[in-house]
């Protein structure tokens, strides 16, 4: 029995079976390449899904780690410590959030959810704001409230009943116009819709959401636990436009890969939470924020925003370059990338990239969905292009 085969059985045999078997078993990375177990090399152009900005083993979060490991990695929440306060300050800083906002850290995306959900719970009125609205084709997460948000019935329907009071609208301004009333309590979005296969929004859609909630009493609450930290060329995406949220959901690649979420508010939506009514014993403990003072801090040091700008429109030339018949479109922002395919070939496609040695993968069967790390430079966008025109050609 050679390596494959024997961890594939402790797999099956060991771990609950929520997930699909893995596609390798991973040993180790370094910058944007990651191995397996037989010595395989990956390009990793999916970065955990949007979670290793820096890629793989990058000193400044194996540093800040290390160090703070060995200082003080957790107290509970009767106490703070400065990489805490360092992170609150700095996520309220390139949010715009700046005075007026607040941060509450938890471990993950869905977590950071659950505190929106509780928050807009909070925005009642009188009584009568009961209704949270997301997209239909959304995903906030897999815990039950941000999986009554997530707006696809396959994944909700084995688990309800969920959360009452939750719509999922069409992604149109009609449904906007149609939805939002001072009855509803928060509007839940992301900028793209990411696990759906990086869709965007409707031209104008976010303005209008905004215009909305803000006139009808709701919270504008966005989800950018796969579009935040820089992946779309601007910390955050809702920054490409001029208003701001109530809200923000941040988790991926807040840290580089040590588990972290965070919900951050503007001005009034600050007030809502008092002492006691929500809290993590992990969220926001020393460790995970001094991995988010690292990661944030190189982001902006080493000018990775503006590269993931860069690379994402040096991607965007190589696949049209490459001019395969199968892509149809090219979709997403910055260094997240989603490819329309004209057939339901994405696993195949993306199996055949992993044979090939690139990692990328298949969000729904028409669509692949690229994440590089935001450190990536000419050299791997090449390997990039030699390694996707391979499996392109494996697949034809
Ligand atoms: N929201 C969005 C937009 C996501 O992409 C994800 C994860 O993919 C989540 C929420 C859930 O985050 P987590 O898996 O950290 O709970």
């Amino acid at each position: 029995m050679n390596s494959t085969d024997d961890w594939r059985q402790r797999f099956g045999g060991a771990m609950m079976g929520s997930y699909s078997p893995p596609l390798a078993m991973l040993v180790r990375g370094q910058g944007a390449h990651v191995w397996d177990i037989d010595g395989k090399r990956y390009l990793d152009f999916l970065a955990g899904i949007a979670v290793n900005a820096l890629g793989h083993a990058h000193p400044a979060l194996v540093d800040a780690v290390s160090a703070q490991v060995a200082t003080l990695a957790h107290v509970s929440n009767y106490f703070s410590t400065p990489p805490q306060l360092e992170l609150a300050e700095r996520l309220l800083r390139i949010t715009g959030a700046g005075e007026g906002g607040r941060v509450f850290f938890c471990n993950s995306g869905t977590e950071g959810i659950e505190a929106a959900i509780k928050l807009a719970r909070l925005n009642r009125g009188d009584g009568s704001r009961t209704r949270i609205l997301s997209l239909v084709n959304s995903f906030h997460g897999r815990t039950t409230g941000s999986l009554a948000l997530t707006g696809k019935a396959a994944l909700r329907e084995p688990f309800e009943p969920l959360l009452p009071g939750v719509e999922h609208i069409e992604s149109t301004l009609e449904a906007l116009e149609e939805a939002i009333d001072d009855t509803v309590a928060a509007l839940v979005v992301e900028p793209i819709k990411g696990e759906a296969g990086v869709l965007d929004l409707p031209e104008g859609f976010l303005e209008r959401a905004r215009e909305l909630t803000a006139q009808h009493g709701a919270l504008l609450i966005l989800d950018e636990i796969q579009t935040g930290v820089g992946r779309t060329g601007t910390w955050f995406a809702f920054q490409q436009y001029d208003f701001q949220p109530d809200a923000l959901v941040l988790a991926k690649g807040i840290a580089g890969g040590v588990p972290i979420g965070a919900l951050v508010t503007f001005g009034w939506a600050s007030d809502l939470f008092t002492p006691g009514q929500h809290g993590s014993t992990f969220g926001g403990n020393p460790l995970a924020t001094a991995a988010g003072n690292a990661v944030l801090g190189e982001i902006e040091r080493a000018g990775l925003i503006g590269n993931a700008g860069r690379l994402g429109e040096r991607l965007r030339t190589i696949v049209a370059e490459i001019g395969s018949p199968l892509i149809t479109e090219i979709r997403g922002q910055g260094a997240l990338i989603g490819l329309g395919l004209s057939a339901p070939v994405a696993a195949d496609l993306a199996a055949a990239a992993l044979r090939a040695g690139l990692i990328v993968n298949a969000p729904n069967p028409s669509s692949i969905r690229i994440a590089p790390p935001l450190i990536v430079g000419e050299t791997e966008l090449e390997e990039f292009r030699l390694l996707f025109t391979q499996a392109l050609e494996a697949l034809s």
